[in-house]
This record gives C-alpha cells, structure tokens and sequence, in this order.
C-alpha cells in the first residue's frame, strides 16, 4: 500500500450522525460533503450516509453533477446557490435544492421561469455572518417573488452563525432571535445550524440541521468534542522514509535545529506537497510506533523531519500516524494554529484514500 494514506473508518462516520440524529431527533440532516467531504472523498462519504440522511449539501454545482453521475439520488442543495444562468438550468436538470441569497438570483429564476420546475428554494437570510443573504425587507419581498411563480414548488429560510463555535458569545442568541423574529412572519422551514449551532445551541435544532465537520468526528474550534461521543473518521497515516543519526553539534539541513547530543532522526514520507502545513512549528507531535514525537527543523516539500529521540528504536518503513485516532486534529491544529478544517480538507490528490467498510 502506498503512503502517505488516509484511512477512513466508514463505522465511525455512521455512528456519529447517530450521534447528531440523537442530539436533533425532529430535525432533518443534511450531512454536509462539500471540499470533497472534507478530505474524506465525496462519493465514498455520501454513498455510505445515503440512506441515514435526508439531504447532502455541497458548495459548488460541479460536485452536484459527481454526485448524480455516481447515481446518488438523494436531495442534494447547492449551498452557495447558481452563479448564472446556465448553473440555473444545470441545477434544475439534475433537480438540486438551491441557496438563494441575492437579487440577481432571483431575476434569473423569473426570466427562466417557464424553462424551469419543481425548484425548491432555500432563501438565505443574512443574520450577521456578512457572507451571503439577503436582509429582512428584501427576504420578505423575494419571499413574496418566488412564490408567486409556478415552477417554484417549495421555500425554507437559512442562516449561517458566525460565532456558535463560542457558546460563551451572545452574538448568536442575537441572530437567533433575528431569525425567528423574520420567520414569525415568514412562517417557512428552517434551517439554522451548522456543527458548533448543533452542538452549543440547542434551540437552532430546527427542521433542517447542516452538519460538517463533526460528521467527521472533529471539533469545529480546538476544544475535543469526544465527550459528545463523536469519532474521528480519518486516520492521516504515513511510514519512516529513512532514520539517521545526526552527531552533537550538527544541524538539520535548511534549518536552526542543532543535535545538543547524538540524535537519531526520522523523516516522514509526508510534506507539503501533500497538503500538510508548511508552517507546522518545531513540536507538533507525530506518532511513530505509537509513541508520541515532535517535528525538528522545517517542513519540506516531500520530507518532515521528527526527533525520534538518543536511542534507536525505529526504522525505515516504521509506522507514523500524522494524525487521527489517537491524536486528535484538535491538538496538531492547536499546535500549527490552524483551524482544524484545514488539516483534513486541504490534503491534496496525492493522498490515496483506504476505505474500512463493515
Ligand atoms: C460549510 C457549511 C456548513 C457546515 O459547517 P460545519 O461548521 O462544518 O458544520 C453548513 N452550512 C453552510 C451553509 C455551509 O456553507
């Protein structure tokens, strides 16, 4: 088998939306897979939740199309809506619910209207993110639009929080009330919470709930979310590529890292190249043969060096988990001071994916 590789534990994916579906039992799951499923491959992932949730929801029109190609016939929203008209005609070819956040949308949809139907519209409401939506007046009057226009066969209200990541702020119990404030009047189907409104805010389990990242088993901020019982899914394993002695005095090449006594060193066959973080500090841990150990010098573009300590112990081909079950995302993250999306999401083609399916 090839290394580096990530080996997703399909058991634990499904257990953890038993966990959301326990959490929201009344609301209905649309199991998040945009970036690929965040690393995690968009087909393999929606193919295994196919029958456990009622929707999958993807940023961008193209991996739509992937998913109906792979004969997935679930509800899929484009979460960011069309960018034009031929993404109009595209998503109602392959019969997507989309997001509908601006003016020039809507234009779109009365144009086409008689190309168009059965739309189903999920209308972005803007309560303070400040990315997409529409504001109160406008939601009211686009509201009023679309359902006047026989092609269009159903309306929810969405919002995106900026803060649940801190359940300690008050800025979300501030758009939540916006928004029920909005929909008092609108009276539609909501859909409010992403992982953190999942998790830190009950009350946004709302008829539609968008789960991401904690499908994953990992944390929307740095704090574990393993006492919830959630899993990690993905496993970043890579091996030793080589392991060598680097006598007192010398350095690691291209870096300040100075052997104070004779040192044995491991490099990893994993670096940038492979999405993992140039900017990943002196001590952010690694385990090799299942102890834990710290990166020396820089990340290279193929090769990360770890300091396997003054004893011999390992070897050429010794396995290196990067992280996962184990070690958590939350903690390497902490250590790069990146969020823990990036770890996950940003690994590139070069990694090969292993399914554990039973
Ligand atoms: C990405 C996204 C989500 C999922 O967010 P997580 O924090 O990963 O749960 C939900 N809703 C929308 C609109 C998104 O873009």
């Amino acid at each position: 088998m090839k290394y580096p590789k990530a080996i997703i534990d399909t058991k634990a994916l499904k257990h953890n939306v038993e966990i959301i579906r326990k959490l929201a039992p009344n609301s209905k799951i649309c199991a998040i897979v945009k970036a690929n499923a965040y690393g995690h491959g968009l087909i393999d992932v929606s193919r295994t939740l196919l029958r456990q949730v009622e929707g999958v929801g993807v940023a961008r029109i193209a991996e739509a199309e992937r998913l109906r190609d792979a004969g997935i016939n679930n509800d899929i929203i484009l979460l960011e809506g069309f960018l034009g008209a031929a993404e109009l005609f595209k998503l109602n070819e392959l019969k997507l619910s989309t997001a509908v956040h601006c003016y020039e949308q809507v234009e779109l949809i009365e144009k086409y209207a008689s190309n168009l139907s059965n739309l189903k519209i999920w209308l972005k409401f803007n309560t303070g993110m400040n990315r997409l939506g529409l504001d109160k007046d406008e939601a009211r009057e686009v509201k009023a639009r679309l359902e006047s226009l026989p092609c269009v066969k159903e309306i929810s209200l969405m919002t995106h929080f900026a803060n649940a990541d801190d359940p300690s702020s008050d800025y979300t119990e501030k758009q939540i009330s916006f928004f029920n404030s909005l929909n008092s009047e609108l009276n539609l189907g909501r859909s409010t919470s992403a992982s953190s409104g999942i998790l830190f805010f009950p009350e946004t389990r709302s008829e539609w709930i968008r789960p991401g990242i904690i499908m994953y088993g990992i944390s929307p901020s740095h704090e574990s979310i393993e006492s919830f019982g959630f899993i990690p899914v993905m496993s970043l394993e890579t091996v030793l590529a080589n392991v060598f002695k680097l006598k007192a005095g010398q350095y690691l090449p291209n870096s300040q890292f100075q052997a104070q006594e004779d040192t044995y060193i491991g490099v990893l066959a994993l670096g940038s190249s492979d999405g993992y973080p140039c900017q990943a500090p002196q001590g952010t841990p690694f385990l090799v043969n299942g102890r834990k150990v710290t990166l020396v010098g820089n990340v290279g573009v193929d090769h990360i060096y770890v300091n396997l300590g003054s004893e011999l112990q390992d070897k050429m081909g010794d396995k290196v988990l990067v992280f996962g079950k184990g070690l958590p995302v939350e903690e390497v993250a902490k250590h790069i001071n990146v969020i823990t999306y990036e770890l996950t999401t940003k690994l590139t083609m070069q990694i090969k994916h292993e399914y554990i399916i039973n």
